[in-house]
């Protein structure tokens, strides 16, 4: 049944508009609507003044937690210093789970739902990576100053200011620092997060990154290492036989002609190709890693299925070439890492709460999908959304990555605060979204 029909009749715009919200959401969401914020709440106020007034201490937290190295795996002192840290901001429970995620429990008053903010402790620098921060003005540059260092200090600085004015939800809040949110480790952390039996986390929060942007979908990946393998030879003397890299140059082909849709976005790469003895030589071996991504879960499988068929296909058209060869080519297929995709969900009450926050801080946050934590809870259909922790990054992943706070560098953490402060119930003013 459609819920519009459920509607009484509206009498003014206004209240069309907020049933119109309430219809988007799912039925179990929408006696919660419509999307308020407590921007005008004495303790949620006093928290947003405080994250202005102690701006410095925030940017405090990011330089020293990027001057601790965190390679992928390697997260262990970062996440020591992150528990060392919300044990003496005097949050509850403080704890690393199994994984290696770090924790922290802010008891709600009541039964309203559990929210979880997180950022992630990873970066992608490799052990030796000199992470010194510099300091030009209000520009800082080191590696993983903005991804996810940013993220990591907004986590640090909302639990402060909820702390320091008493803020009360009727949810729990629970503060976390992950582990493995880059390419290698595969959303480990949120995958054991969200584990069965379930822990309770009724919305997600991801902080990565910088600037006011919101991500209410998951761009899915598939990354696979391709392998062709036969005996390889000498180029004259043993011609006449299947070869790997012939193989793969034919998988090539057929992969550079896969036709993929604009909307929702669809991509597909060759990023490496190796393999290769000697230019007299057969090699024994060709190999490429491919990552292919989409917005949507349906049209990623599609793609995948497509790649699959192309690497039969040219393994069973560079057999057929050289029939009385005595040995074959053969194809292994190593899966290098797969995110689930999930479709762009602006209506969720979820995204809805986090726009109508950024415009009760005077900005419209622009939506989109990305490759992030919240991936994994979104393909759970958990509400999840990643935010940007303010400022302005630029070259994130590369070792000249910066940050600059700019003047307005504390809404990340505002804006955060008033997300987290709704969802765990707090009521508040209504702000069209
Ligand atoms: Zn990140």
């Amino acid at each position: 049944m459609p819920l519009l029909s459920l509607m009484p009749t509206l009498s003014t715009p206004r209240a069309l508009v907020g049933a119109l919200l309430v219809a988007a959401l799912p039925l179990t969401l929408a006696a919660q609507a419509p999307v308020s914020v407590p921007r005008e709440h004495p303790a949620v106020k006093s928290a947003l003044d405080a994250i202005q007034r102690d701006n410095a201490w925030t940017l405090e937290q990011q330089v020293s937690i990027c001057e601790i190295p965190a390679p992928p795996f390697k997260e262990e002192v970062r996440a020591a210093e992150m528990k060392r840290r919300f044990e003496a901001l005097g949050l509850g429970n403080v704890h690393l789970d199994s994984i290696g995620n770090v924790i922290a429990e802010r008891k709600g008053t009541g039964t309203g739902p559990t929210v979880a903010i997180a950022g992630h402790l990873d970066t992608v620098f490799p052990e030796g990576t000199d992470v010194t921060v510099k300091k030009a003005g209000t520009k800082l540059t080191a590696p993983g100053i903005g991804d996810d260092c940013r993220g990591l200090a907004t986590v640090l600085a909302v639990a402060r200011a909820m702390q320091n004015a008493k803020i009360e939800t009727p949810g729990t809040i629970l503060f976390i620092a992950n582990v493995g949110e880059e390419g290698p480790g595969n959303l480990r952390g949120m995958r054991y997060l969200f584990r069965k039996p379930p822990m309770k986390i009724d919305y997600f929060i991801s902080v990565d990154g910088t600037g006011l942007g919101l991500t209410t979908g998951a761009v899915g990946s598939q990354r696979y290492l391709v392998q062709y393998q036969g005996p390889g030879g000498h180029s004259y003397g043993a011609f006449g036989m299947a070869n790997p890299i012939h193989a793969l140059g034919r998988a090539i082909a057929k992969i550079s002609e896969f036709t993929v849709p604009a909307t929702p976005r669809t991509t597909f790469n060759v990023g490496m190709v190796s393999g290769g003895t000697s230019v007299n030589t057969i090699s024994p071996l060709g190999a490429m890693e491919v990552d292919m991504r989409s917005e949507s879960p349906q049209e990623l499988a599609k793609l995948d299925a497509q790649f699959n068929a192309a690497l039969q296909t040219a393994l069973r058209e560079e057999n057929a070439r050289w029939p009385n060869a005595r040995d074959t080519v053969s194809l292994k297929l190593i899966d290098m890492g797969i995110r689930p995709a999930a479709q762009v969900n602006d209506t969720s009450f979820i995204a809805l709460t986090a726009l109508a926050a950024g415009k009760s801080l005077g900005f419209t946050a622009p939506t989109g999908a990305s490759s992030t934590d919240a991936n994994y809870p979104m393909s759970l259909g958990i509400p999840a959304i990643t935010i940007d922790g303010g400022g302005v990054g630029r070259g994130a992943h590369s070792i000249a990555e910066s940050y600059d706070d700019g003047a307005e560098g504390f809404k990340g953490p505002q804006w955060a605060l008033l997300i987290v402060s709704a969802l765990a119930g707090l009521r508040g003013a209504t702000y069209q979204p």
